[in-house]
């Protein structure tokens, strides 16, 4: 009785959809136990297994019995490793006691419920990644979006952030290199953002959680700017990174305020993130880079590939991202992204995540995720190209 359990939901959760990445990557995994041979652009998630002396690193700890609850803020050796590596290679002015450990979508749920009121209105780039709207709605806040154009490479100009703020605004999210569109904002963008929101009293969001995976321009921490810091909530983790999104595992940068803050939420909820993945965290960041390195190799020509192939397929149009692992190209068929995507999993046996997921600007586009094998992105291309064919 699909009607009573929705009577029965807060108000606060109904009109929430579920999170659009992850209800396709569901329903694909159901279909691929069900037999069915589906090529899947759907997660934005590694292909490849965790490096060996992250896990042996994780199996020392849980072999050494470190199978406990730790300091809700995470063990000691972890944040000084995240601030020595923020301070180090992002210019983040922090301490380890600016750090709070906590898985990186948790960090943004916890963040939107220690800032956000009803009525406040949060500025979000469109398009965004599927759970900022949802998060933010959660909290009892509007989310408004600042639109952003394929024409511009979805760089996020200044003037509209502007011209969306009102005296409700508390908050805006940025996210740079961003999903969906890989687009890696330019530091003129990002520092007038910055500047402007520290003069309206905004806070800033920024979640970095593709920081290491850009192929041409720079990545910038906002909080890195002068002045910023104080302003600034950094997000960032090690899902992407290192390969280790089922490990859920991530951080808060801030200052030491909000670290309490946000730190209050996290003893009332998680209590702490999983103790033996800790000791894990600090040898993915302080041990040897070369695996990481070599995966953003393996994307850097995983995207050209699937730039290629894409730039073949008539009705497609797609600028070159800088970052992340997604394309987001335009169709010229006149249905919805999320017609189109159900076509291209029911009759194209391919898995895309519509645009629409990602905000008003995303309808017309399609997001794919190509970390996923060579071989993976020919096939699923090429079905891409037949099932848009038959339209
Ligand atoms: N962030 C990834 C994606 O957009 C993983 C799923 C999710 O958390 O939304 O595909």
């Amino acid at each position: 009785m699909p009607g009573r359990v929705d009577g029965m939901i807060s108000k606060r959760l109904q009109g929430v959809p579920p999170s659009g990445t992850v209800k396709i990557s569901n329903l694909v995994s159901q279909m691929v136990a069900e037999g069915k041979d589906i090529v899947s652009f759907s997660m934005g998630e590694p292909d490849f297994t965790t490096p060996d002396n992250i896990i042996k690193a994780c199996v020392d700890s849980l072999e050494g019995g470190f199978t406990h609850y730790t300091p809700s803020a995470g063990i000691p050796e972890l944040r000084k490793a995240i601030a020595q590596v923020a301070s180090r290679d992002n210019g983040i002015p922090c301490k380890p006691s600016n750090v709070l450990v906590t898985p990186t979508k948790q960090a943004i749920f916890l963040i939107a419920l220690g800032y956000l009121d009803p009525g406040d209105e949060v500025l979000l780039p469109d398009p965004a990644w599927v759970s900022y709207e949802a998060v933010v709605r959660l909290a009892g806040a509007t989310p408004v979006y600042v639109n952003t154009t394929s024409e511009d490479r979805f760089v996020i100009d200044p003037d509209r952030v502007s011209e969306a703020i009102t005296h409700k605004t508390k908050m805006m999210i940025v996210n740079s290199p961003s999903n969906p569109t890989g687009c890696v904002q330019p530091r003129e963008s990002l520092a007038a953002i910055s500047e402007i929101c520290a003069d309206r009293g905004i806070r800033v969001l920024s979640d970095e959680i593709y920081e290491h995976i850009v192929y041409s321009g720079k990545h910038y921490s906002m909080a890195a700017f002068p002045d910023a810091f104080e302003n600034t909530l950094t997000v960032s983790g090690l899902s992407k990174t290192y390969a280790m999104t089922g490990w859920r595992l991530g951080w808060v940068i801030a200052p030491e305020d909000d670290v309490k803050a946000i730190n209050r939420l996290q003893t009332h909820s998680i209590t702490c993130c999983t103790s033996f993945t800790q000791p894990a965290a600090v040898e993915a960041l302080l041990g040897p880079q070369d695996a990481r390195k070599s995966m953003v190799g393996e994307f850097r020509k995983r995207r050209d590939l699937a730039m290629d192939l894409i730039s073949e397929i008539p009705g497609l149009e797609c600028s070159l991202p800088d970052g992340a692992f997604y394309l987001f190209p335009k169709y010229d068929a006149k249905i919805s992204s999320t017609e189109l995507a159900e076509i291209l999993l029911q009759k194209g046996c391919v898995a895309v995540t519509p645009g629409r997921a990602f905000g008003p600007a995303g309808e017309g586009h399609f997001r794919l995720s190509y970390a996923t094998s060579e071989d993976r992105i020919i096939e699923g291309m090429g079905r891409i190209k037949r099932t848009l064919a038959d339209l």
